[in-house]
């Protein structure tokens, strides 16, 4: 298939908070963000300072997969911990009176993110940016289109609630590819059986694995790479990445936690931040 058609790109893996030392640079010192371009359009996942970077290139560019130039701007958010949505005051297309920006998020989510991003915590809030801003709230369990996608919602098992996504949409030529967003939910029996269930033959399981299991704190909201294994088995995806890694877990501890779980699964990837995956 046409791989410019349907790609997912990785600007932030890591969890709570941004790195920035080298040792942590090969898994990615930024947080939580995803892109999904796909047929000249594209859906972000999650505002993490990852999505700074983004910004920074589709200002560039300008351009979406498909050489067409990027109007609009779809952002689908998990939850507003700060690791989800430290980067929106830096996405520069806020900045662009050309562009629309659709934000999704959890009932109440405007009203929060429009105290945060403003004065006195930043000194430019929504009412500055030239872009044209639409707020969209959702009960977890919605499902809606998007611009020729179908996007799924499911609640999060995490301190205060989260949304997971599962986007599903067709590439060109017809085939039909899906992903699953599934990050800061931590995996009891209950949440495993409703997950494997939502993330059912998905292509793409992106998954939080934040601790090790001998780290795992009940209560936390997060999940290991051993449990996003067990729940990719069981709903038979074809591939799960492990993300939002511990912001203490240094590069070479990622790359012994990578090697132990690919001889586990061969259908594991750790990401990394600049990975691209389709
Ligand atoms: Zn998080
Ligand atoms: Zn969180």
């Amino acid at each position: 298939m046409d791989k410019e058609n349907w790609q997912l790109e990785i600007w932030g893996s890591r969890g709570s908070f941004p790195r920035s030392e080298e040792r942590f640079l090969k898994y990615g010192g930024n947080t939580s963000c995803v892109s999904l371009t796909y047929g000249g359009g594209i859906v972000i996942l999650d505002a993490g300072s990852g999505i700074a970077g983004l910004g920074r290139k589709t200002a560039v560019d300008g351009r979406g997969s498909s050489d067409v130039p990027i109007r609009r701007v779809d952002i689908l958010l998990s939850h507003l911990h700060l690791d989800h949505v430290q980067g929106l005051p830096a996405f520069q297309p806020f900045y662009d009176s050309e562009t629309e920006i659709h934000l999704y998020g959890s009932t109440g989510f405007e009203r929060h993110l429009k105290t945060l991003i403003g004065p006195p915590y930043w000194p430019v809030g929504f009412s500055d940016f030239a872009a044209k801003v639409f707020f969209h709230e959702l009960r977890p369990g919605e499902k809606f289109s998007l611009n020729g996608l179908t996007v799924d919602t499911m609640e999060g098992n995490h301190p205060g609630g989260s949304v997971l996504y599962r986007i599903d949409g067709k590439s060109m030529d017809g085939m039909i590819k899906s992903l699953v967003y599934a990050l800061d939910c931590e995996t009891d029996e209950k949440t495993s059986r409703r997950l494997e269930k939502f993330a059912e033959e998905t292509d793409l399981l992106l998954w939080d694995a934040g601790f090790t299991k001998e780290d795992l704190k009940a209560g936390w909201g997060h999940s290991t790479w051993e449990q996003g294994v067990a729940v990719r088995r069981a709903a038979r995806a074809e591939k799960v990445v492990m993300m939002h890694y511990n912001a203490e877990y240094e590069d070479m501890f990622l790359q012994r936690l990578e090697e132990t779980a690919k001889k586990e699964d061969g259908a594991v990837i750790f990401a990394r931040e600049g990975m691209k995956l389709c």
